[in-house]
């Protein structure tokens, strides 16, 4: 069941949104070799509950933590822990908040210090395919369109995606109707319609496409122990095209020539 959402609703899941984003914000001022993965939550878990919001992970399925932190081949839904971060690690930090009832949901993934230049490379075309699958969701277009463009533009650079996981609508609950897959074909697949709020998150590996889940009960990792990449923004479908309720730009005001 796809609930569409009004221009209100639309806007407390711009707030929610935006929260996250700012919390990126925080985070990545902290990324830097050294640092727990444990201190990056804390910051995150402070700074939601300082906007009037809550964490949006934490407590949700059991996941124990406000963040998702995925080092190197950690796909997605690693727990933070007492790791302190290396220089050359990749790490993908996906943040949820709750405000006003509705859900924020975005990812990033981060250089610590210097990183290889073929690692960078992956992070910077699964960043990219996540705009070359945004700019698909508009109104008449389906969501195998989101899908298949964000998996052509991978495949042909030599990446792989994931095909466990995928994205989804959001709104009151974290994961709604329907699946966004990262994979599949044209012209197939929900009918996009203005209302529609959905998390767009491409999962990039460098090697092959497969993955485990770690005896942890979350860590989703690649099975060749190759680098994965995660960006995700929530955008709604509005006035016929998208429009991103989060935004990277205060991530990119911190990384400054950094950035990706
Ligand atoms: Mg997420
Ligand atoms: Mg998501």
């Amino acid at each position: 069941m796809i609930y569409l959402k009004t221009e209100e609703q639309i806007e407390l899941l711009r707030e929610a949104n935006l929260i996250v984003a700012r919390t990126l914000g925080e985070v990545a001022k902290w990324i830097k070799p050294g640092v727990t993965t444990l201190k990056l939550d804390q910051i995150a878990e402070e700074y939601i509950r300082s906007q009037g919001a809550v964490p949006g992970f934490l407590g949700l399925y059991g996941f124990p933590n406000t963040l998702c932190i995925s080092i190197n081949e950690n796909v997605v839904h690693g727990i933070p822990s007492n790791y302190a971060l290396e220089e050359g690690d990749i790490v993908s930090i996906d943040c949820g908040a709750v405000k006003d009832g509705y859900n924020g949901d975005s990812a990033y993934t981060f250089c610590v210090g210097e990183v290889a230049p073929e690692v960078k490379a992956l992070l910077k075309t699964t960043k990219e395919s996540l705009y070359v699958g945004i700019e698909k969701a508009e109104e008449g277009k389906r969501i195998g369109d989101i899908s298949n463009a964000i998996q052509e533009y991978c495949e042909k650079r030599g990446y792989s995606v994931v095909r466990e996981l995928t994205g989804h609508g959001v709104g009151k609950k974290l994961h709604e109707d329907p699946e966004v897959p990262n994979y599949g074909r044209r012209g197939t697949g929900p009918l996009i319609k203005n209302g529609l709020v959905i998390a767009i998150e491409p999962m990039i590996n460098m090697g092959s496409k497969n993955v485990v889940f770690e005896r942890d009960g979350w860590t989703c990792r690649t099975r060749d122990r190759k680098p994965s990449a995660h960006f995700e923004h929530t955008i709604a479908v509005h006035n016929g095209k998208a429009d991103i309720l989060t935004s990277f730009s205060y991530i990119e005001e911190v990384l400054g020539d950094k950035s990706i």
